[in-house]
């Protein structure tokens, strides 16, 4: 097989005509010449040529390979989406039928990555997803036939977009075109990349392979009359002949082998090619009964196929009149199209007349299977087959999904991987401080499955407090897993620390505010009532206490057995009554001042959360001392009896006050982290929070429990909230 350069139309379709007889398919090719022609009249190519020429030379470079009618087709029709106006997707359906315009979708999104960034790992992945993206290997010879051309006349760019483009075919298309083992392909891929890469080496080594050309050849040409007389000799049908290495194969070697260019083994290289296996083997024994074999140089591609299918038998021999060494290559004609076309060699399109329909079925399924494989895997092609087959299974089960950052960079991923998982394989950083994601533009969840080609953006808040347990069951990914959940045990740790050492502190600030002993809060007298306040450890009532889980107050009257906090309704407004004249103004634990009262409990009342700032009063609760509402909570509207006059201390100590807020908003993602977002930058702890999006399907309403040091600062926090984005009102509210 050889790609020819530059065919005219009928030379393009007397290749198709080769293979291709039925009437109906030379119809549908010559059809999506004509609509290709015209969808493209007018325009032309850097080079000057008309439009059509790169298309002619693509689909040419189809029909070499043997490719089906709809490929050949598609070939053409490759650019009508993209480059020609009123051409949709829809129009070559209507036209061509689903089959092809899938085709020239999938060519069409993969032209439009540009694979950057040449570090190997990441070349790797750019390989797994243009792959993944082609999902139909005959999207990916379409894109193979659409870069050798564009190699071919690579020359009429600009030098850096040459340079670009070199490095995106030598790093992604070449390899991939390894991979499917159409070595013409690569071989012309790679010695054109070089061309742009590197032209000084590579003027460099053409030059060795022109001045050893013509000894080259000649010495080739007796080995081949050498071998021949053996072979002849024998009843055995084959061909043999001389083939030389591209350019770039000869500068690989002599780069990663640090050999110089004379040191090149195999630069005399000569290849037979017979009927059968038996015959491959055979022949190897002929040759090396004449011939000296250089040790290790043999390898049995035939009885271990390499992972691209290729097959054939290798070795080194040493020619004794001149010391000349020769690689010889052995296999059947079979294994010699594999090897040069590859899978298309395996897909070629045969028109067959009576072929089973169970049988033609198999083979698609045989073919779509190896496909399935074949696009999972990772790693460059392994002679070890069991190698092969663990790289196999590990992508199975691991990498599945590739997407983009909004640079270009490719990340791998499981399937059902979230942005989440994204943004910690990005850095753990930024799956720390993640807020939100856009994936293609648009926002979307936290928990939104990502898919193969999605670009996708992080959006971060460096005041984020972290990760949410939540995300554990949302990621996909062992990795973002293992670091979310590190990060919430470490940040439990802390935190639990800190609100042992608070609750301690809060204790002992007590105490000396009532001028209390501090032997009442001796650890030994302490454990004592832990049980019975339903705390389990020492610790745990640490924490409750710095959490407000239990109150000062009854802690301290626990301890301090010699006061009785038993008192009627009836003692406690005579108590009132008696003491007010006394004045007392010491402000009890909560911050307010009950005139002439500092014996009994007060408490602020749950129902209205009054904070410093608020009019308030005492109302005589049964049993349970003071309870300090605002002046308009509904609940002591008609109490009247039983309120006395209550105020804020002056200087209070910084103390929180628990208030709750009603947040009505237009729904939509993210309405919650932006919120919390407001209470961390105001320094307010969330107590608790509940939102759901009301039957409307529309609204959200949030309720929020916070801590806020005063009305000033509540003041200061609602303005906050109204001003995030769909908040319709925010309202402080009494239950
Ligand atoms: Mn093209």
């Amino acid at each position: 097989m050889a790609i020819k350069q530059e065919v005219t139309i009928e030379e393009c379709m007397e290749n198709v005509r080769s293979y291709i007889k039925r009437p109906e398919n030379l119809e549908l090719i010559e059809k999506a010449y004509k609509f290709a022609e015209k969808a493209h009249e007018g325009q032309v190519r850097k080079s000057g040529q008309p439009y059509v020429v790169h298309l002619i030379q693509v689909a040419n470079t189809l029909a070499s390979l043997h490719c089906d009618p709809k490929t050949v087709a598609a070939g053409f029709l490759h650019d009508t989406v993209e480059d020609c106006e009123g051409i949709s997707e829809a129009v070559i359906a209507k036209e061509f039928g689903k089959e092809i315009s899938t085709m020239v979708e999938a060519v069409t999104k993969i032209g439009n990555i540009q694979f950057k960034d040449e570090k190997e790992y990441q070349a790797n992945n750019h390989r797994k997803l243009f792959i993944a993206m082609a999902k139909d290997i005959r999207v990916i010879l379409v894109k193979l036939a659409d870069r050798l051309h564009n190699m071919r006349t690579l020359q009429y760019l600009s030098p850096e977009k040459e340079k670009r483009i070199a490095m995106e075919t030598l790093n992604v298309y070449a390899p991939i075109a390894h991979r499917l083992g159409i070595s013409e392909i690569k071989n012309e891929l790679e010695d054109l990349s070089f061309k742009y890469i590197n032209p000084k080496k590579y003027a460099e080594v053409k030059d060795l392979v022109r001045q050893k050309e013509s000894d080259r050849i000649e010495q080739v040409n007796m080995m081949i009359e050498d071998i021949q007389v053996i072979l002849d000799s024998y009843n055995i049908d084959y061909r043999i002949f001389g083939r030389s290495k591209h350019f770039y194969s000869i500068y690989k070697k002599m780069v990663k082998k640090n050999k110089r260019f004379e040191e090149i083994l195999d630069l005399l290289a000569i290849r037979i090619v017979t009927d059968t296996k038996a015959h491959c083997y055979e022949i190897l024994g002929y040759i090396h009964a004449t011939y000296r074999p250089i040790p290790g140089r043999f390898k049995d591609y035939v009885a271990m196929p390499k992972a691209n299918m290729y097959q054939s038998l290798h070795t080194t021999i040493v020619e004794p009149t001149h010391g000349n060494i020769f690689e010889v290559q052995i296999r059947t004609e079979d294994m010699d199209a594999i090897a040069e076309r590859g899978v298309a060699a395996h897909w070629t399109y045969k028109e067959k007349g009576s072929v089973r329909r169970e049988i033609e079925q198999k083979e698609i399924e045989d073919k779509l299977s190896w496909f399935r494989d074949f696009s999972m895997m990772t790693d460059e092609e392994s002679d070890d087959p069991l190698e092969y087959m663990n790289v196999l299974q590990k992508d199975i089960f691991e990498a599945n999904v590739y997407c983009l950052t909004p640079l270009g960079k490719v990340i791998a991923l499981p399937s059902g991987s979230t942005p989440i998982d994204f943004a910690y394989r990005i850095h753990t950083e930024i799956g720390h401080k993640t807020i939100g994601a856009t994936v293609n533009r648009a926002i979307v969840p936290l928990n939104t499955e990502l898919k193969t080609g999605d670009v996708v953006d992080i959006l971060t808040n460096n005041n984020s407090s972290g990760p949410s347990p939540d995300w554990i069951k949302i990621v996909k990914s062992g990795h973002a897993r293992n670091k979310i959940r590190a990060f919430l045990q470490h940040k439990e740790q802390v935190d639990r620390k800190d609100l042992i050492k608070t609750g301690k502190q809060m204790l002992v600030d007590e105490i000396n505010r009532l001028k209390l002993s501090q032997d009442l809060i001796q650890e030994k007298r302490i454990e004592n009532i832990v049980h019975n306040l339903s705390f389990k450890t020492l610790d745990d009532f640490y924490v409750g206490v710095a959490n407000k889980r239990v109150s000062l107050q009854s802690i301290v009257d626990r301890l301090d057995t010699r006061k009785s906090s038993q008192m009627d309704d009836e003692a406690v407004i005579k108590l009132v009554n008696k003491n007010n004249e006394t004045r007392s103004v010491r402000a009890t634990a909560c911050g307010v001042i009950v005139p002439g009262i500092d014996t009994i409990a007060v408490s602020l009342a749950n129902c209205c959360s009054p904070i410093p700032g608020d009019s308030i009063e005492g109302y005589i609760s049964k049993g349970q001392g003071v309870k300090v509402h605002r002046s308009d909570c509904p609940n002591i509207a008609n109490e009247k009896k039983r309120l006395i006059p209550v105020f804020w201390a002056d200087d209070l100590e910084e103390k929180l006050y628990e208030v709750n807020l009603i947040v009505y908003s237009d729904d939509r993602n993210y309405l919650l982290t932006d919120i919390v977002t407001v209470l961390q930058q105001q320094n307010t702890s969330l107590r608790h929070v509940d939102s759901k999006v009301n039957d409307d399907n529309l609204t959200t309403t949030t309720k929020l429990r916070i801590s806020v040091k005063n009305g000033q600062h509540l003041q200061v926090i609602i303005a906050n909230l109204k001003k995030v984005r769909s908040v319709v009102e925010v309202v402080r509210v009494t239950h």
